[in-house]
């Protein structure tokens, strides 16, 4: 059963010394409650309560990381069934499935998707190597898995080509997914003395849950689970039921609290299109690791935006820094341009002054993480704003005197003409797609 704040505070000094980052015990106690700061961070609690408390205040599904260097990517750590509730946490992977036969071509095809959205790479994170009887074309799939730069996700239940297989990858810390009714203590063996995400499958739920339990009672609590591939219907409702139970509050039994790998490559008899809407379906519900049988660009640009959307914060705005950010090589003799501070505003309009080729330094002023037409009828981007912020900023930067402002603000050029005295104030289109030709002509 999840604590609430009175249960921690009465294991505090109550001397609100403020060490912990907090005004009182209280507030500490409370916060600690909602998951904003861990128990830790007040020294003064009893060892033996720490540890009790720690376990009672542990996210309900635990967090892992797979992958290393620039391709280390978490999982789990999810605290709510609906974004909207707080936040998720991980974003989920998405990954190709290859098997010794197809390995070179699912790869070159899956490594053509990879571009920018909002400041995020958008590239197919996981490669899933299947066995299929041949240890040797396995092992020489996971040879070239692994030099992918991808995380590999081992889907293996021999245990002699598992255990080669995690010898070939393992310092790249893949997921051996392969532990089942039979071979659960072989695998976790195998998982554990690598130091390695164990996945767990079974025929149902229930059988799943046994075989969790006797894997955790054998001291292996690094698992992730397989939702099957018997039907959509049931791969779908045993995603729905693991994190529902996972993220009952009333349910102390943290048996199914981990992430989930769901293999699509399995359920959509070779209908892509079909693949892709599953894969929509469970980037919301809920799938921690997708895999599909391939991917291009036609399902990387619906399902890697939705991913986007739905693995944000929804309390903060997505917004990018406030300062100078030169384009296509601007330097301080360059014409300068304005907009918001709202990451899509920005890197929609970044990209399309990109596109143009003409040297741009694009001036983003704080404007609340509000488009363009929001924030100015919010009061957060008006004449003042912008010239405050290039009077403060810009002026000895930039020796170009040219500013373009969104053409939807155009009412704001005669504010700011007065306000920036030797600035030449140009309005620009109404929308992005116009920027290209707008900069062409401006030439
Ligand atoms: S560090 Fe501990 S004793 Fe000090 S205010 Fe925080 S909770 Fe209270």
């Amino acid at each position: 059963m999840a604590l609430k704040g009175l249960d921690y505070f009465k294991f505090t000094p109550k001397t609100n010394c403020k060490e912990c980052g907090c005004p009182t015990c209280m507030a500490f106690a409370m916060k600690v409650a909602q998951g904003g700061i861990t128990i830790d961070k007040c020294p003064y609690i009893k060892p033996e309560d720490l540890a009790k408390l720690s376990e009672a205040s542990a996210p309900p599904m635990k967090k892992f990381t797979v992958g290393t260097g620039k391709f280390e990517f978490s999982l789990g750590g999810e605290t709510v069934l609906f974004r909207h509730e707080k936040t998720f946490v991980s974003k989920c992977l998405y990954g190709v499935n290859v098997t010794g036969d197809n390995v070179d071509k699912v790869l070159t095809e899956a490594k053509k998707v990879d571009y920018v959205r909002i400041g995020e790479r958008m590239f197919c994170e996981v490669v899933n190597v299947e066995f299929t009887g041949d240890k040797a074309k396995f092992l020489d799939a996971v040879k070239k898995a692994n030099s992918a730069e991808r995380v590999v996700i081992l889907d293996c239940t021999d245990t002699a080509a598992a255990k080669e297989a995690v010898d070939i990858c393992k310092a790249n810390k893949p997921v051996l997914n392969g532990a089942n009714e039979t071979n659960f203590a072989d695998m976790s063996k195998i998982a554990t003395d690598a130091g390695v995400l164990l996945g767990v499958r079974a025929e149902s739920l229930e059988a799943l849950y046994d075989v969790i339990q006797k894997i955790e009672a054998s001291g292996n609590k690094n698992l992730v689970l397989d939702t099957g591939s018997k039907s959509v219907k049931d791969t779908f409702a045993n995603a729905v039921e693991i994190r529902r139970t996972a993220l009952n509050p009333k349910n102390g039994d943290r048996t199914f609290g981990y992430p989930s790998i769901v293999n699509l490559s399995k359920l959509s008899g070779g209908d892509h299109e079909c693949e892709v809407a599953l894969a929509a379906v469970f980037t919301l519900k809920y799938g921690s690791i997708i895999i599909m049988s391939g991917m291009d660009y036609a399902a990387a640009l619906p399902l890697y935006g939705l991913r986007q959307n739905i693995f944000t914060d929804p309390q903060k705005p997505m917004r990018v820094e406030p300062g100078i950010y030169p384009i296509n090589g601007a330097d301080e003799n360059s014409i300068c341009a304005t907009t918001v501070d709202f990451a899509l505003s920005y890197f929609v309009a970044s990209g399309e002054f990109e596109r143009a080729g003409v040297p741009v330094n694009l001036i983003i002023s704080d404007a609340g993480g509000y488009s363009v037409l929001t924030a100015w009828a919010a009061g957060k981007l008006t004449a003042a704003s912008i010239a405050k912020f290039v009077k403060e900023k810009c002026e000895d930067k930039c020796k170009n005197k040219t500013l373009v402002l969104p053409g939807k603000v155009a009412v704001l050029k005669g504010e700011l003409e007065e306000s920036l005295p030797g600035w030449k104030i140009i309005v620009g289109p109404n929308e992005a797609v116009g920027i290209v030709k707008f900069m062409k002509d401006l030439k």
